[in-house]
């Protein structure tokens, strides 16, 4: 029995061939579909949608680790709502980052869960590519999985017809009790926008934290951390430069990327997926993309 047919989705999570027949519809309604990585146990591949429109464009992310389904879920439920947005905005949206984590409840690729003081390992390992503070790649990319660098790879090839403006990323926390949002990016008033989505999910009962710590011993102030050099997708998309086949790219950038966490032990997944969808419904209003000015 592989792990797909183990799992049986178990958790009450929509089937992963059921996703993609949805998200089939942003290529019904003209959006171009590209292949990132295969999966294995005839789970369908990683892919990527993007709206017609190119140019600067909105970013929306999700299923980095397998254990965390509701955001993969809510762009499901919200993609006709997310094929409006692409009419007044160029976008990008990667649903399912990890498909097989997905299929099989599996947070990484080496591991079911996350636990202390093992090499963990990610699709979104981005440290093979990118710099530390002293101009040097922040690991060897001869030890990056090939999911991992067919990811980062692909989202940097993206940002030749769809550069990133800003992203969101649905993300889940096993541990904490609340939801929080992480804030990358120099832009100043990202603190602000990162407020307006924890009213969001605030407002539709989600539990938030104040103040605390991740499992990663980051600080939370009221509901946001900052900028964080954790080698991720989102550090990625606010980088300038990044590194792929021994040479150097320099690449357009976004000002912020937004992570948005809610608890899976403290809420519903219908809960989750509805903060989620509420968070990607609302899109033009944190941004007022209308007045491109206001950025
Ligand atoms: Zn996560």
């Amino acid at each position: 029995m592989n792990e797909v047919e183990k799992f049986k989705y178990a958790d009450g999570r929509m089937p992963i061939e059921t996703l993609y027949n949805i998200y089939g519809d942003f290529v019904k309604a003209g959006w171009t579909s590209k292949i990132i990585f295969d999966s294995q146990d005839r789970v369908p591949p990683a892919v990527s949608f993007q709206s017609p429109m190119e140019g600067d464009a909105v970013w929306i992310i999700s299923g980095v680790h397998g254990e965390e389904p509701a955001g993969p879920m809510a762009i499901a439920r919200g993609v006709n709502d997310i094929i409006k947005l692409g009419k007044k905005f160029p976008m990008v949206v990667i649903p399912v980052c990890f498909p097989w984590g997905y299929a099989t409840d599996w947070r990484y690729m080496n591991s079911k869960r996350w636990v202390p003081d093992i090499d963990l390992l990610s699709v979104e390992d981005t440290n093979y590519f990118l710099f530390d503070d002293n101009g040097k790649l922040r690991a060897d990319p001869s030890g990056s999985t090939k999911e991992g660098y067919l990811l980062s790879k692909h989202i940097v090839d993206l940002h030749g017809t769809h550069p990133p403006l800003v992203s969101l990323n649905f993300h889940e926390d096993n541990f904490s009790r609340g939801g929080y949002v992480y804030a990358y990016g120099e832009a100043e008033n990202k603190r602000e926008i990162a407020s307006k989505i924890l009213y969001a999910m605030a407002k539709n009962k989600m539990p938030v934290i104040a103040n605390g710590k991740t499992r990663f011993n980051q600080k939370i102030v009221n509901g946001i951390i900052g900028s964080v050099f954790d080698s991720s997708i989102d550090e990625l998309i606010v980088s300038d430069e990044c590194c792929f086949d021994g040479k150097e790219v320099e690449k357009p950038y976004a000002d912020m990327a937004f992570v948005i966490e809610t608890p899976s032990k403290n809420a519903s997944l219908i809960k989750r997926v509805s903060t989620h969808l509420v968070v990607i419904k609302n899109i033009d209003n944190f941004f007022e993309f209308e007045n491109p000015q206001a950025l």
